[in-house]
This record gives C-alpha cells, structure tokens and sequence, in this order.
C-alpha cells in the first residue's frame, strides 16, 4: 500500500497520542464514572412516581431551577429498584417535548376545534358543571334507605397521582360530592 507523506504524518501523530495516554494510564471507566457524577453533580434529585402505567416505578428527577435535566429509575424504590422500561426511560420528553400543553383547552359545544382558556376560566367551568349535573341528578333515598349519591359523575384517576392525592381525592369525591363510580389506573 503506498502512502503519502501527509497521510504518513496523520497516522504517526494519531499512535503517539494513544501511546501518550495509555502512558499516562488513561482509565477509560473512571473516566465514564467521573462524567456520570459531573452530569448530575449540584442538581437536586427529586423522587417521584413514573406516570405511564400501572407498575409505578420510581424515578429521580435532577433538576436545577427550573430546567429537568436528567432522570433516571431511583435505586431505593422497592418496586423497581433503579431499573425503568423504555418508556419511563424517555419521561423526561413529558417536561422537553415541544407538544407538552401548557396550558387547559377548551372546545365549546358544537365547536369542532379546542381553544386556549386560562386556569380561572377552566375550572370556573369544571366547578360549574359538576354542581348543576350533581343537582340535577342527586338520589337521597333507594328503596327506603338513604344514599345520598349521583351516579352522572365519574372520576378516573391516573398513574400520575400519589397516595396522598388519591387519599384527597377519594374524600372530595366520595364524602364529598357522592360518586360512586371512581377507578384509578395505578394499582399500588
Ligand atoms: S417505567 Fe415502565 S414499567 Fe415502570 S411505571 Fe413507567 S411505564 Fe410502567
């Protein structure tokens, strides 16, 4: 094979340098640990629940202000103990991905499109119609007993909520306003 003096050059330069490092005693895994602890190095972990599916993974969120920058399964969580499918491994995109609404929707009856509402407009609204159906529809009495139940609501929670919020949930919606039909996703 013929060579020419550049192509000489190139490859001389490229063996000294490897020689170079191997010299120095380059380590090529203390080196991918270092980058790993640099990566999360000053941001704050959070522990949350992954909100896919039912299985409830653990996850830490690494933050710094407002910005979500790295996640990863959480090590201690009893049901996954730091490992994640490949769809809790992309939950970052939930906070990244240029499709996240940012703000509720509506869409008007007989309307064939959503619109931007704001937050006092949306659950003004939310608020509105679960009272009048409430009203319209409330049962005291069944056969002699008392119920005191609409069965014109129903709540379907998601994976996204954790004990706490379910334990709220369940007294707004039960004690609260009288649903019967309430499910959850989530089976933790
Ligand atoms: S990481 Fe995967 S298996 Fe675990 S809760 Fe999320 S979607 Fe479900």
């Amino acid at each position: 094979m013929e060579m020419t003096r550049r192509q000489f050059l190139k490859i001389s330069g490229a063996v000294a340098a490897t020689l170079a490092v191997i010299e120095l005693g380059f380590d090529e895994k203390g080196a991918q640990a270092k980058s790993k602890e640099f990566k999360i190095a000053e941001l704050k972990p959070t522990p949350t629940i992954c909100p896919y599916c039912a299985v409830g993974c653990g996850i830490l969120v690494y933050s710094k202000g407002d910005d979500v920058v790295y996640t990863e399964g959480d090590p201690d969580h009893p049901i996954n103990e730091g490992s994640l499918c490949s769809k809790g491994t992309t939950v970052r995109q939930v906070y990244t991905s240029e499709k996240r609404i940012t703000k509720p929707l509506y869409r008007a009856p007989g309307a064939d499109k959503w619109e931007e509402v704001d937050w006092d407009f949306a659950l003004d609204k939310v608020a509105k119609n679960i009272k009048e159906t409430r009203d319209r529809t409330f049962i005291h009495k069944e056969n002699g007993l008392t119920v005191n139940r609409t069965d014109s609501i129903a709540y379907l929670g998601g994976a996204a909520l954790d004990n706490e919020e379910c334990h709220l949930l369940q007294k707004l919606f039960r004690a609260g306003l009288g649903l019967t039909f309430i499910e959850h996703q989530a089976r933790i």
